[in-house]
C-alpha cells in the first residue's frame, strides 16, 4: 500500500475473547492468523504496532471469584491466560513474518521478556511488534487498563481498542435496535452516561493523559489499516 499513515506508533487492544472465534474454548490460530495479516498491513506502511492482549477466553479473576475462589488468585490466573494468548500472538506474527517480541509485566524468565519501557521503545523503533502480557502486572486491574498504561507509556499516537461492535453505542446495538452510534465522545461524556466502553480505571487514565482511543470492529477487515491511514471507523474517543 502506498496510503500514508497518519499515526506513528499505535498501542492495539485485543480481547481475549475475539481469539475464541469458532472454536468452543481458547484460541482459534485462524483467527490470529487473519489478525496478524491486519497487523502485517500496518507494519507494512511504518507504523509501530504495540499489542495489549486480554486474557478472558481462558480466565477472568472475577468469574473465578463469583465461583468460590480467592480474587487475587483468580487474578493471577487471568493475567498468565494472557501471556499463553501473547505466545500463540507471537507465534502467528512469526509465521507471517512479522518481526514481534512479547513482554510480561511478570518476569518468567526463559519464556517471555520481563517487561522494559525504554527496551519495548528501542524495539518498536525498529519496526518490531511488542506484545504486552500480564496485564499490569497487578490483581484488580483488567488488559484495558494495561493497554491505555502501555500507551501512555510508550507515548502511543493513539490506543486501539478493538471490539466486537464497530464502536460505542447509545445503548447494546445488539439487544437495542434503536441505538445510535457515536462517532466521538470525550471522556467526560462516556463517565457522565456512564457508558461501559472500558473500566473506570482505563478512562481515567487517558483522560488525564489525553490520549485517544479508538473502538472498533476487529472482525471487518481493512478496517484497522483505515483508521491508522486517518479513516473514520468507530468511535473516538479523545478531550
Ligand atoms: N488481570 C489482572 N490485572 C491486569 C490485567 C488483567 O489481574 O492488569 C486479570 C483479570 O483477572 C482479568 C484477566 O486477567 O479478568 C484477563 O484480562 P481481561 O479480563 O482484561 O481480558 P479481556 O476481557 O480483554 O479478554
Amino acid at each position: 500500500s502506498d496510503r500514508q499513515p497518519k499515526y506513528k506508533r499505535i498501542l492495539l487492544k485485543l480481547s481475549g475473547e475475539a481469539l475464541v472465534g469458532t472454536e468452543e474454548f481458547g484460541i482459534d490460530p485462524k483467527v490470529l492468523d487473519r489478525m496478524a495479516l491486519e497487523i502485517g498491513q500496518l507494519v507494512g506502511i511504518g507504523v509501530q504496532v504495540g499489542i495489549v492482549i486480554g486474557g478472558g477466553n481462558l480466565f477472568r479473576g472475577a468469574s473465578l471469584h463469583e465461583a468460590g475462589m480467592d480474587r487475587v488468585t483468580g487474578d493471577h490466573m487471568g493475567m498468565l491466560a494472557t501471556v499463553m494468548n501473547a505466545l500463540a500472538m507471537r507465534d502467528a506474527l512469526e509465521r507471517s513474518n512479522i518481526k514481534s517480541s512479547v513482554m510480561s509485566a511478570i518476569p518468567m524468565s526463559g519464556i517471555v521478556e520481563h517487561y522494559d519501557r525504554r527496551l519495548a521503545q528501542r524495539y518498536l523503533t525498529n519496526g518490531d511488534v511488542i506484545i504486552f502480557s500480564a496485564g499490569t502486572g497487578n490483581p484488580f486491574f483488567t488488559t484495558d487498563s494495561a493497554a491505555c498504561l502501555r500507551g501512555i507509556e510508550i507515548e502511543a499516537d493513539l490506543v486501539l481498542k478493538a471490539t466486537k461492535v464497530d464502536g460505542v453505542y447509545t445503548a447494546d446495538p445488539v439487544q437495542n435496535p434503536d441505538a445510535i452510534k457515536y462517532d466521538t465522545l470525550t471522556y467526560d461524556e462516556i463517565l457522565t452516561r456512564k457508558l461501559g466502553v472500558m473500566d473506570l480505571t482505563a478512562i481515567c487514565l487517558v483522560r488525564d493523559h489525553l490520549m485517544p482511543v479508538r473502538v472498533f470492529d476487529m472482525n471487518k477487515s481493512g478496517a484497522l489499516l483505515n483508521i491508522v491511514v486517518g479513516g473514520n471507523e468507530g468511535t473516538l474517543i479523545c478531550g
